[in-house]
């Protein structure tokens, strides 16, 4: 599957203002830096899509793009900035935790997570919350061009480790890169599959 149209509808703090919930929905999250915008981009085939590198301290907010008329793809603001404030930091909390309870059309959630990386508290700990909280969810490992391919899997694995001590099993996941585009069919396979049931 290929995306032929992406379109920018909006930018939100709170979750009321979003466009009305007619068409299912996908959102993407992860700490900042994991490469979401990159991702993003990738799988609408547009560089400029989502804005790559958003600096800390910049308003955060909730980006609805509409696909193919179909279904909208959510760019929800990053966690984990290092110089964030608590007052933002409560404030980020409190609007994303605002929209993934209470938005309807919200099929599932895509966490990303750095490949390159260690398991992260921060991540296991979202990741849980979105569990506890019957979220659907499902996870995406950025980056994988730099990392050799037997890394990959090691990396996957020290997730596993990790989230098994909360999960019963692993959530679905896939592995992606900006630069080779992998995931890119996988990922769109997904949602069209949900899209069309
Ligand atoms: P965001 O803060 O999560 O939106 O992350 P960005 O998309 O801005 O990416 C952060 C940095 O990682 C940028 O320098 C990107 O060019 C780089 N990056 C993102 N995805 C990939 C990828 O799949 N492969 C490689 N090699 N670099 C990537």
């Amino acid at each position: 599957m290929k995306i032929k149209e992406a379109v920018f509808i909006c930018s939100n703090t709170d979750y009321k203002r979003c466009p009305r919930g007619d068409k299912p929905e996908y959102a993407f999250i992860g700490r900042s830096n994991v490469g979401k915008s990159s991702l993003i981009n990738m799988l609408v085939g547009n560089k400029k899509l989502a804005k790559i590198s958003s600096k800390p301290g910049k308003t955060q907010l909730i980006n609805h793009f509409l696909i193919d008329n179909l279904w909208y793809l959510v760019d929800l603001p990053g966690y984990g900035w290092a110089k964030v404030s608590k007052t933002e930091r409560v404030k980020w909390e409190k609007m994303v935790r605002d929209y993934l309870l209470r938005r309807e059309n919200l099929q599932c959630v895509f966490v990303l997570i750095d490949t390159r990386i260690d398991p992260q508290a921060i991540d296991i700990n979202f990741i849980n919350w979105l569990g506890e909280k019957g979220i659907p969810l499902v996870l995406v490992f950025t980056k994988i061009d730099k990392v050799k391919t037997n890394k990959v899997q090691q990396s996957v694995s020290k997730f596993k480790k990790q989230l098994l001590t909360y999960w019963e099993e692993m959530p679905e996941y896939f592995l992606s890169s900006a630069v080779n585009k992998a995931g890119q069919n996988e990922i769109l396979g997904f949602i069209a599959n949900i899209n069309d049931n």
